[in-house]
């Protein structure tokens, strides 16, 4: 295996101090209170932050609230919008190598990748800019000589983002600048593991002169934090990045006040790789997709389904270049795979490995923990676990690690209803050099993105997420503005020719 294991890493002198953002100001917790965040690679407290109760969370909302009635944002012009949104992205692009460092050392990713995430996280920010002006309603000029009809698109009010800690500032980036960019005003909570580089966002929007109140962060857990943003009657809508589980909760709190919720979930993502497949690139982008973020994301290809007759090449291959990828310290820039989230965390993974091992899988890479010399964080080793079936945890749960699981099919039908036998609809992907294959493939997957010889390629321009329990609504492109806008319609009549209901 590949450990990279490095001794120039800087660790911060001093840990980041996390405050909330509450109308414009930073502030300590009502009751004073505080958590430290351990970075999951090194070991050490990388972050004291604000730990927020209700009562933050009621002045947070307060000011969302007085904000957004008050028309501080939502009555501006797109034009004045969009030129906030891009003074931000600069502002992201010139914080570049400092939002990634803290990044890197709270979530425990590589400093290469987390480098990437910031560089697209400001490029969402521009496109979202975009949307602003360029959003519009609808005319009907087609009811009649007296009448018009106009839907115009209003922002929904206040909006509740709650955070996971996998892509801290890129999954905030997916959601924020588009609520910005149709009106709305919102309270943030990034997870309890990752607050750092949120409150950085927080300190650029303050720059770039976003009107107080209009950004609010409250830093702290799930409960209270969390349920009180849900359950709030003056919030108009809760967008929810993380796990299924916590999904489900927090449409059953909405429910209460019947907000509208925004869901991107878990998923448990398939790869159908042909025998007529590149194989060589098929086994590039598997390895890409199970191991890229440590395998902590939505969107781990994780489940493979490989024709039977190249199954065994398609292994050895993909045991092959997986001892190739650079695990190990995340501050070194070569590295390509960092920490575990936390040690709790790993041994979950752990878990699902020897479940699948005692249940007749066979590991065929890994399987344990990494050891990084000079390092005291938790890590894991590349695994690859195959004669996988469709029935085990392995094949149907988020592992949310570096463990790959293959299975095997002899036709195009067996391989498609492996792909829809899952609870999770998020992402699924096609390898075959026969584009009618490809195609029909795509029409058939249940998922809310398909990739085609290729793995995980993502631009602003296009919509994400899930169908299934992977989600409701969709984030990026212009779908991702319309969750953040409501329809108004406005009925005119011209001139006096109503009919009189009461003669
Ligand atoms: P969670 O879904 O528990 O947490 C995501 C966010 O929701 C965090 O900010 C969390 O707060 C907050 N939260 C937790 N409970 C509530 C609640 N009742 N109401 C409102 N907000 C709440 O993810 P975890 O971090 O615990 O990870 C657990 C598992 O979820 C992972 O192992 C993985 O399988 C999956 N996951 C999936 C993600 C995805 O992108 N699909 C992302 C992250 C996790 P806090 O944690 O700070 O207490």
């Amino acid at each position: 295996m590949n450990v990279v294991s490095i001794s120039e890493a800087k660790l911060p002198a001093e840990p980041f101090v996390a405050r909330h953002l509450i109308d414009g100001d930073w502030r300590q917790s009502a009751d004073g209170s505080t958590f430290d965040r351990v970075s999951p690679s090194h070991g050490s407290v990388v972050t004291k932050a604000a730990k927020g109760g209700a009562r933050d969370v009621d002045a947070a909302v307060s000011a969302a609230r007085l904000a957004f009635d008050k028309g501080r944002w939502s009555r501006t012009s797109g034009k004045e919008r969009a030129t906030l949104l891009l003074k931000i992205a600069d502002l992201i692009d010139r914080e570049r190598e400092r939002i990634a460092y803290w990044e890197t050392l709270e979530s425990g990713k590589p400093i290469s990748q987390a480098m990437a995430e910031i560089e697209g996280a400001s490029d969402i920010w521009r496109f979202a800019a975009s949307l602003a002006r360029t959003m519009h309603g609808e005319s009907y000029n087609s009811l009649g000589s007296d009448m018009l009809g106009l839907v115009l698109k209003e922002p929904v009010g206040v909006v509740s983002i709650i955070t996971p800690w996998n892509f801290p500032f890129l999954i905030a980036s997916q959601k924020l600048p588009f609520a910005l960019a149709a009106g709305c005003t919102a309270v943030i909570k990034p997870s309890e593991m990752t607050p750092a580089t949120t409150v950085i966002l927080g300190e650029l929007c303050i720059e770039a002169g976003i009107p107080a109140g209009v950004v609010n962060i409250v830093l702290g857990y799930g409960d209270p934090v969390g349920t009180a943003m849900t359950a709030d009657k003056r919030v108009d809508m809760v967008t929810f990045t993380g796990s299924t589980g916590v999904g489900k909760a927090i449409v059953k709190a909405a429910a209460g006040t019947l907000k509208k919720v925004s869901l991107e979930l878990g998923g448990k993502n398939p790869q159908v790789i042909f025998p007529d497949a590149d194989l060589e690139s098929a086994v590039d982008a598997v390895v890409f997709g199970v191991y890229f973020n440590a395998g902590e994301c939505c969107n781990s290809g994780s489940r493979i389904i490989v024709h039977e007759d190249i199954a065994e090449a398609f292994l050895k291959a993909t045991v092959d270049l997986s001892r190739k990828v650079p695990f190990g310290d995340p501050l070194d820039p070569s590295t390509k795979v960092g920490a575990i989230i936390t040690p709790d965390h790993q041994s979950k993974i752990d878990k699902y490995v020897r479940d699948a091992a005692d249940a007749g899988a066979t590991v065929h890479l890994g399987g344990e923990a990494l050891t990084v010399p000079g390092l005291a964080g938790q890590f894991y080793q590349p695994t690859i676990v195959a004669d996988v079936k469709s029935d085990m945890p392995i094949a149907r749960e988020e592992v949310f690690g570096p463990v790959l699981s293959v299975l095997t099919f002899k036709t195009l039908d067996e391989a498609i209803d492996l792909v829809n036998d899952a609870d999770y609809g998020l992402s699924a992907g096609v390898w075959s050099e026969n584009v009618h294959t490809c195609l029909e493939f795509a029409r058939r997957a249940h998922a809310g993105t398909v990739w085609t010889n290729t793995w995980m390629d993502g631009f602003a321009e296009l919509p994400f997420g899930g169908v299934k329990e992977s989600g409701q609504g969709r984030e990026l492109g212009k779908y991702g503005l319309d969750e953040f806008l409501e329809a108004k319609t406005v009925t005119m009549r011209i001139g006096k020719t109503r009919a009189p209901w009461v003669a």
